[in-house]
């Protein structure tokens, strides 16, 4: 048979050119593969069968009538189409078969799946569920530095397993899903033996959790200029609980990294404009670029 593989959402890195791969359809890949079948990005012609993958909703759909692709069979899955649908069982537990992606030169792994917490805005609880250990996947031969995508690193509660696993691989990594307010000293240490490939990326979604202490504990261990602290504004914070954030990131010497909730709103857009511009932020006080009086600097 002949399989043609879809990634709908599917995002190439700005600097490095490289794709970053869908572990769904990586695992579609190895599996018919084993069978024996032909496996390939579909680009063009008849396929036996297809599966279509998309992350995210506001992906616009595809049009196969563009690409000149049919098939007898479509398959569609990911967080985009339906949160709820599964791979059948045997593909999900094989392995990622990289040469889909010939050029990624990075692995990607999981070694939890879901979340110990329920936030509003986000969909991993009701896709996943609660927070379960997950064993790890083979990694990419190729592979330089190891993506690790779990949700919530430190709530799982063979975390300490997955450190072991790491400092045995002896690659950098880059950690998606710490979540400070459960940190504690003991996972604050092992985190920073770890080799990190860029910042750590933490949040501070809601204003009114104080995450101050957290914060100050971890960078006992964790050096601050190694830490980047995600900023969730325009959801259930007013602008001074927005600024109060920054502020207090700011003297404990980590980066804040603005997300808007909604992206079209002018103060959300300007305030992130002015955290996320880090020539701005250093330099020019809110109370003056919320004036509009620095506007020029910054398109
Ligand atoms: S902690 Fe993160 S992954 Fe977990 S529910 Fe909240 S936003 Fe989602």
């Amino acid at each position: 048979m002949k399989i043609g593989l879809i990634d709908v959402d599917g995002h190439r890195n700005k600097k490095t050119g490289i794709a970053f791969p869908n572990i769904a359809l990586m695992k579609v890949s190895n599996y018919y593969k084993q069978l024996g079948h032909e496996v390939e990005h579909a680009n063009f012609g008849h396929y036996d069968k297809l599966y279509i993958s998309k992350l995210f909703n506001f992906t616009p759909e595809i049009d196969l009538n563009v690409g000149f692709i049919s098939a007898n069979e479509i398959n569609k899955g990911g967080t985009g189409y339906d949160i709820k649908k599964r791979l059948p069982l045997d593909i999900e537990v094989c392995d990622p078969d990289y040469s889909v992606y010939h050029d990624c030169d990075f692995s990607v792994q999981f070694f939890s799946r879901g979340c110990i917490r329920n936030c509003s805005f986000c969909v991993v609880r009701e896709k996943e569920g609660f927070i379960m250990p997950q064993k790890p996947m083979n990694l990419n031969p190729n592979g330089k530095h190891i993506e690790i995508l779990d949700n919530n690193f430190f709530a799982n509660p063979e975390w300490k397993s997955a450190i072991d696993y790491l400092l045995d691989k002896k690659q950098p990594v880059n950690l998606h899903g710490v979540d400070v307010r459960i940190m504690n000293e003991e996972q604050a240490y092992w985190l920073n033996k770890l080799k990190h490939l860029k910042q750590i990326h933490i949040a501070w979604d809601f204003p009114k959790i104080d995450l101050v202490p957290q914060i100050t504990e971890m960078t006992k261990h964790v050096k601050p200029y190694k830490v980047m602290c995600y900023v969730l504004i325009g959801f259930n914070s007013t602008p001074e609980q927005d600024l109060y954030r920054v502020e207090k990131l700011r003297e404990l010497k980590i980066d804040p990294f603005v997300m808007p909730y909604n992206k079209s709103d002018p103060y959300q857009k300007r305030f992130a404009r002015w955290v996320n511009h880090k020539a701005i932020f250093k330099t020019v006080k809110w109370s003056e670029y919320r004036q509009g009086s620095f506007s020029s600097v910054c398109p």
